[in-house]
């Protein structure tokens, strides 16, 4: 069994590197690729981790560690990849509203491709004809995920080439003898239904025959993660059930082997991180309790972008009275962590810990207000250590120039 890093822990840290500081587990991302490895393991599948959550090069030399490999969604991503040591092979790109010299930089590389729009296509089949095996995004006009704003399937995404245009594909597939290796959808963020994976995987039954060259099938990620206690999750012992049916039996009809990729980004890295504030002011006034922490949207922007819950909680004062508070950042914008939540007593210098924020947190944090970058830290195998400084002032002047 897991167990989540300890108040004491979590406080220890701040005291040693300052507030606010991201806090990384290693052991919960291996405990969280042991569990699809468990799953999966009958099952002819890959697993390549959605660096897009998370790309600081320690947590990526950690996914390398433990064998997992890495989906890309820029080229820059890629490059992330290759420096920490992942072979090509092991690298997945795959990205969206790109010039076409990005994808051209990501063959030179080696690495797979998954291509998202017809022209982009067309020019990888002038370039490449059939010497460069290549994956195609759909867009299946599926409406799945958390909410609209992670939901990339539907009839009005950008994401994919849409499955109505199949016959343009097969054009440009026989005009330019593309070798079509691959067939890729990711429906979005936060799937808890195993139900959806499975439509795509019906879909996938369908174009099949329209390209005979196909091995894997690549369904995206989006695994959901539990943010509240009794959150329903993805049952991945479920998912791998159905995916050994529906492999089988494409093996059955086709009579040659196909592989199942997955591209899990949140359910990898998310509950392996913490964000930790300090609290900066009290306001009590006509029973609202506002906690002002260190921190705000500019670190984590989850809450307000997309009314993502996390749970917080007092790690300095564990055991005293229970009271309601509203934590807040210290932008100049509302930017509200949390409303109404049932905290031991919070008194002003207190650290208040954010879970679950692994994924998505560190990764869009900006300089708003020119405000700092937190720092990170990794805890590994029990031990941890610094793994990005925080900002200086000299970062908010680094790439400006005056003018003369
Ligand atoms: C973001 C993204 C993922 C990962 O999504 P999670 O919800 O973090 O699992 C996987 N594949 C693609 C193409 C993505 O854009």
């Amino acid at each position: 069994m897991y167990k989540e890093l300890s108040a004491e822990t979590l406080s220890k840290i701040a005291n040693t590197y300052g507030t606010p500081v991201y806090v990384y587990d290693t052991d919960k991302i291996s405990h969280q690729f042991e569990q699809l490895n468990k799953e999966f393991a009958k099952t002819n599948t890959r697993f390549f981790y959605a660096s897009k959550a998370l790309t600081n090069i320690n947590i990526l030399q950690h996914i390398l560690n433990i064998g997992c490999n890495v989906d890309c969604s820029s080229i820059n991503e890629a490059k992330l990849a290759i420096h920490t040591g992942f072979e090509p092979t092991n690298i997945l790109y795959t990205s969206n509203g790109i010039d076409f010299s990005e994808i051209e930089e990501a063959a030179a590389l080696g690495v797979h491709i998954n291509i998202d729009s017809l022209s982009n296509l067309e020019k990888f089949g002038k370039k490449f004809g059939h010497s460069y095996p290549v994956g195609i995004r759909l867009r299946p006009n599926i409406m799945a995920g958390g909410n609209l704003k992670i939901s990339t399937g539907h009839q009005s995404s950008k994401f994919g080439i849409p499955i109505e245009q199949l016959n343009e594909i097969l054009q440009l597939v026989k005009k330019y003898n593309l070798y079509i290796r691959g067939l890729h959808i990711h429906t979005g963020s936060e799937i808890k239904d195993v139900a959806v994976f499975m439509k795509v995987a019906d879909i996938f039954v369908d174009l099949i025959p329209h390209f005979p060259e196909v091995s894997f099938l690549d369904l995206g990620g989006g695994f959901k993660v539990a943010y509240k206690e009794k959150d329903p999750t993805t049952d991945i012992a479920e998912l791998a059930h159905e995916i050994n049916i529906f492999l089988t039996g494409l093996e059955k009809t086709h009579l040659r082997q196909f592989e199942c990729w997955f591209e899990p980004g949140k359910y990898l890295v998310s509950e392996a991180g913490y964000l930790v504030t300090k609290v900066n002011v009290l306001k009590d006034f006509n029973n609202i309790a506002f906690a002002g922490v260190d921190s705000g949207l500019n670190h984590l922007i989850r809450p307000m972008m997309y009314d993502a819950y996390h749970r917080i909680e007092n790690i300095s004062n564990t055991s005293g009275n229970k009271k309601n508070y509203t934590i807040t950042g210290n932008i100049c914008e509302t930017d509200t962590f949390g409303s109404d939540r049932l905290l031991h007593e919070v008194r002003e210098g207190d650290f208040l810990a954010i879970y679950n924020a692994g994924a998505y947190g560190f990764e869009m944090s900006s300089n708003y207000n020119a405000r700092f970058k937190p720092a990170e830290v990794m805890v590994k195998e029990g031990i941890p250590q610094l793994i990005r400084k925080r900002d200086v002032f000299a970062d908010l002047l680094r790439n400006q120039t005056p003018l003369i």
